[in-house]
């Protein structure tokens, strides 16, 4: 089976598995015991190992157990600890980690608002929402569906002349571009750890000391409170180890990542009639979305998994409903055209032969899918 889905989640690396091995047979964190201030010392280290490749200070690294936690606590807690403001701003495009939380505090009285995005699925006219202050205002760096890379400089700059705090769902971003949390400006920031090859189930919320986010978690006082709960020693060692190994890899592999994704891009333009690029140029390395009008995506990757490669159509967690992609139709993409579409996305295990076999048996799942759309339609 030939691997494209790599946004989805991509293989664990060897360190990784390693790494959390060897850790695992450590005790709770917090026990004041030899054993306890053992395991202490290996989060500890685990902490400062994130706190270095990400920019930010040991304190400002809060392990959570996903990158949707990551975003709740964030979104939620930047929310409940400025009760004078009821605005929410986000964009048209985030992941379901962030929209539907945003969606979910109009419960607690919010006004939720969003930016557009261009044709080409970048926000855009950030200042014009962000002129006045808000709660909060939460974006992602890059696209899960589509790659394409965000104007966050932007978007703090404008939120930051209100002291409008700002969330950064950077869950697609980590060990592929450089992260420098102090630099960036932002107040909170989520990553997941198997995006990189880290363990499943291990996030990481980077959170400013002020403003913090309010505890939207109640239990013991671990996390600075923000996330209380048994930290996983072994998955926050095994978390520092991949991100470390990805960042030393992330240049070359970038630059490499790019070559074969232009390689998938062109021939599948020149071997394809009638086909629509919804990735942007200024994108991550990684990603190609494209549509074929008059196909189903469902039956795209019904057959491509037949023909031995797995693919997506969009985000993993709307898969199993048949629908066009929320963040195609944002960026202006006909609900037909959306729905014939395929996520190709590429990572560490990834190699050229690999893209040579899907450009070769993609224009017989396209002719393929395409006739069973058309059946479909003169039912
Ligand atoms: N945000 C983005 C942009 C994502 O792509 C994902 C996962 O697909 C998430 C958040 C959620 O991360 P996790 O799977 O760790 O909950």
């Amino acid at each position: 089976m030939l691997y494209f889905d790599h946004a989805a989640t991509t293989p664990m690396r060897e360190i990784t598995k390693q790494t959390w091995l060897e850790m695992s047979s450590h005790y709770n964190p917090a026990g004041q015991y030899g054993l306890g201030r053992r395991a202490r010392s290996v989060l500890d280290d685990a902490r400062e190992q994130v706190a270095a490749l990400l920019g930010c200070e040991p304190i400002e690294v809060i392990f959570t157990s996903s990158g949707t936690e990551a975003d709740n606590i964030a979104i939620r807690g930047l929310y409940h600890s400025r009760a004078s403001y009821q605005r929410v701003i986000t964009t048209s495009i985030e992941h379901a980690a962030v929209y539907e939380t945003a969606n979910s505090l109009r419960a607690f009285g919010a006004d939720v608002q969003f930016l557009p995005v261009t044709d080409n699925g970048i926000v855009h006219d950030p200042a014009g929402l962000l002129s006045q202050p808000a709660a909060v205002m939460s974006c992602m760096w890059a696209n899960n569906e589509t790659g394409a890379l965000q104007p966050l400089e932007e978007i703090i700059a404008a939120a930051t002349v209100t002291g409008t705090p700002v969330h950064v769902d950077a869950v697609q971003v980590a060990g592929k571009l450089a992260i420098d949390f102090a630099a960036l400006g932002a107040t909170t920031l989520a990553i997941s750890g198997h995006k990189f090859g880290g363990p499943r189930g291990v996030g990481v919320l980077i959170a400013k000391r002020s403003p913090a986010p309010a505890a939207v978690l109640t239990g013991g006082g671990q996390e600075r409170g923000i996330r209380p709960g048994t930290v996983d020693v072994a998955g926050a060692a095994a978390f520092a180890a991949a991100l470390a190994e990805a960042d030393t890899q992330r240049e070359a592999e970038q630059a490499r990542l790019g070559q074969l994704k232009e390689l998938l891009r062109s021939t599948i333009l020149a071997t394809i009639d009638d086909v629509r690029i919804n990735t942007p140029e200024h994108s991550l390395a990684t990603h190609l979305n494209v549509s074929f009008p008059g196909c189903e995506g469902d039956s795209l990757i019904m057959l491509l998994d037949s023909f031995g490669f797995a693919t997506a159509t969009g985000s993993a967690c709307a898969n199993g409903v048949n629908r066009a992609s929320r963040v195609l139709l944002a960026q202006g993409v006909p609900e037909a055209v959306a729905r014939g579409t395929l996520r190709l996305t590429m990572g560490y295990t990834t190699t050229q032969a690999d893209v040579e076999k899907l450009v070769e048996v993609l224009p017989k799942a396209v002719a393929l899918a395409r006739q069973a759309g058309m059946a479909s339609h003169t039912l």
